[in-house]
């Protein structure tokens, strides 16, 4: 079987959400997306004190089960995410690695008291996504705020980017992508 991108929905994640997911991630890496069957709510990554779950030990998990045809695998959760060092994440992502994963919980406008939406929410799963595939295929934070990688500390950040790499981003991307190994096995 060929590489391919894997989308796990840790939990119940609307399908719309996750439909709109991998067309995105298979729009801009050109790679076939995969849906895996829904696993439990990350039970795991719970931190009592926090009340939020550990975004580093779901993608410890991701990377211990998933296909052994993965090229990266992402998850989508309902439940609040953190990073020790944050207040919480929107998503997290290994550095040039296989794991991601986001959370849908801050990107509903619900969330923040507002009507409910569900194209604005689309819009930000979406940008979400490619952000931290962006980081598992090693791009670092971007400082145009237009650009996909600008880091979104604020919900206001990711509503003012857009779902694109800017043109720096985009090539190292693109590049990034082709330096992969099975690719370099098969030059002659
Ligand atoms: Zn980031
Ligand atoms: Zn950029």
């Amino acid at each position: 079987m060929s590489e391919c991108i894997y989308v796990c929905p840790l939990g119940s994640v609307d399908m719309e959400l996750l439909e709109c997911i991998s067309h995105a991630l298979s729009k801009r890496s050109n790679m076939a997306v995969k849906l895996l069957p829904a696993t439990g709510e990350p039970v795991y990554a719970y931190d009592a004190k926090r009340g939020q779950y550990s975004s580093k030990r779901i993608l410890k998990r991701l990377g211990a089960c998933c296909p052994h045809e993965t090229f990266k695998i992402m998850g989508v959760t309902r439940v609040d995410l953190y990073v020790p060092i944050l207040t919480f994440v929107f998503g997290a992502a290994q550095m040039s690695g296989r794991c991601a994963v986001i959370s849908t919980q801050r990107l509903d406008p619900v969330y923040y008291q507002a009507p409910e939406d569900r194209n604005l929410l689309m819009e930000r799963v979406k940008k979400t996504a490619v952000h931290e595939l962006g980081h598992s295929m090693g791009l670092i934070h971007c400082r145009d705020r237009r650009c996909v990688m600008f880091s979104s500390t604020r919900i206001e950040d990711t509503d003012f980017k857009k779902p694109e790499f800017c043109y720096t981003c985009r090539e190292l991307f693109k590049w990034n992508l082709n330096q992969r190994p099975h690719l370099a096995e098969t030059k002659v």
